[in-house]
């Protein structure tokens, strides 16, 4: 009995963690293309101590049934850091590579990228970039977050110029920064909130400008006095209007007895699932088109710290945040002439820039993503992009489904990639679970 795991991210590692120990001798094959993320995936494998873990650490235990394991492994690691505190994502890395190095003498760890699947009786054939071949029974995707897609209005020329960084990840995107450059943002979430801590870090000098659809700025995290449970009261619901109403009446409630929103918030998340799976596509597509962005930020808060350095820069005039839309980029010289429409009003205005970044988040609309064996997987038919075009269709357990919506017992999915499928389930305190349901799955 064999296992392919390809993405070696959160999401990867710890499937592999919890299939090795369920069935000690099982033959596991870890597969990561990007060296540089071996154990950390995308989001850990930063190297900027000033991005910050948006989960304060009492939270980020890569163990449910050990709460404590992170902060332990912090204590035992010298870092002082209390349960309260958001630590740089670097070292939440190192803690996922300690995991890592447990599982090695365990697991074949592959440095290759997968490029196709094929499935020939009770086996599958994974295709690496390097011409060799795996044959396993099983196959989990753990494939992650993808880079931002290109925004529209975007010449090629302006694409390939050195000023235009279309992946805020890429370790270049600051390369020969000059203090008093302008830059401007694309995006005003929490990627958003990573450019702005590293230019803060380097005392940068120049205008930054962040242009996003509704121009929200992430909101703090407050340590506030827990809100109940209120789970019953929203189960029944069908309809984003329902569970809004009541979301505000519990909000209502909670500042009655001087309780912050953000607990009445964090008091459903353990159940977003659930009630995410409860709603018809039709309302999901409702809440997409008209709830998603105010939950995002209500939602996916930063830091207290990160907080009072942006609105510093805010505060002091470097920075805005503006409502609208990007509706073209010319070069003009060495620069990059930005026109983009202000949501308010329609009329547009215009931002020379020496750099621009995308911030507009990772690409989940698999049609997009140009990666060949995201684009083999649909071309064959083995994944389907789910109705919102935010993932892979899968069931609720991540299997993953065909065509005629049959779900696959060799071919499963985790994390970001079910977005669509169960929507809160692209972070840690989510993802630990799920990895070790899906690792019961694949013993099997
Ligand atoms: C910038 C950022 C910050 C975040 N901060 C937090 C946080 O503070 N707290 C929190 O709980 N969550 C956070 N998240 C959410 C994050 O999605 C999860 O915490 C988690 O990292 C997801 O892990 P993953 O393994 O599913 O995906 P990823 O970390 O994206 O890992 C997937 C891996 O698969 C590899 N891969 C993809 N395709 C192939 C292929 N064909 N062949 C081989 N390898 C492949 C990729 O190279 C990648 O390393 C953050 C996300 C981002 C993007």
């Amino acid at each position: 009995m064999s296992v392919a795991i390809i993405g070696a991210g959160v999401s990867g590692v710890l499937t592999c963690f919890h299939l090795q120990r369920l069935k000690p001798g099982i033959k596991i094959y870890l597969i990561e293309s990007n060296a540089s993320q071996v154990g950390k995936g995308l989001a850990y494998s930063t190297n900027d101590e000033t991005h910050l873990l948006n989960v304060p650490a009492g939270k980020m235990s890569a163990f449910p049934e050990d709460p404590a394991h992170f902060l332990n492994w912090l204590v035992k690691n010298n870092y002082f850091f209390s349960e309260d505190s958001f630590v740089p994502r670097k070292i939440y890395g190192n803690y996922m590579m300690s995991i890592l190095d447990y599982l090695r003498p365990f697991i074949t760890l592959i440095n290759d990228e997968a490029v196709d699947l094929t499935k020939k009786e009770e086996q599958i054939k994974i295709h690496l970039a390097s011409g060799e071949n795996i044959y396993c029974n099983k196959v989990l995707l753990a494939l992650g977050n993808f880079s931002p897609s290109p925004v529209g209005g975007i010449s090629s020329q302006i694409k390939f110029h050195t000023g235009y960084h279309s992946d805020p990840w890429k370790e270049t995107v600051f390369n020969n920064l000059e203090p008093t450059e302008n830059i401007f943002i694309i995006g005003s979430g929490l990627t958003m909130v990573d450019m702005v801590m590293t230019l803060s870090k380097l005392n940068h000098l120049g205008k930054i400008l962040a242009v996003s659809t509704h121009g929200f700025l992430p909101q703090a995290h407050e340590k506030t006095i827990p809100y109940t449970d209120f789970y019953a009261d929203l189960k029944n619901c069908n309809s984003v209007n329902s569970l809004t109403i009541k979301m505000h009446r519990h909000i209502a409630r909670a500042a009655r007895k001087g309780i912050n929103w953000r607990a009445v918030v964090d008091a459903i998340r353990p159940h977003t699932q659930v009630l995410w799976l409860h709603l018809s596509m039709s309302e999901r597509k409702e809440f997409m088109d008209k709830i998603r962005h105010i939950w995002g930020v209500a939602r996916h808060r930063i830091p207290a710290e990160s907080y009072t350095i942006l609105n510093n820069i805010i505060e002091k005039g470097q920075m805005e945040l503006k409502a609208g839309r990007v509706v073209q980029i010319t070069q003009q010289k060495n620069k990059l002439l930005v026109d983009y429409k202000l949501r308010v009003n329609q009329k547009t205005e215009h931002f020379l820039a020496d750099r621009i970044i995308n911030c507009t988040g990772p690409e989940s609309d698999y049609g997009k993503v140009s990666m060949t064996l995201v684009q083999q997987l649909l071309r064959n038919k083995i994944i389907q992009c789910d109705p919102l075009r935010l993932g892979i269709n899968a069931a609720p357990d991540g299997r993953v489904v065909n065509e005629h919506n049959i779900p696959s017992d060799k071919i499963y999915t985790i994390g970001p990639c079910m977005k669509g499928i169960l929507w809160e389930c692209t972070a840690v305190p989510e993802i630990r679970d799920q990895s070790l349901a899906i690792a019961q799955k694949l013993a099997e």
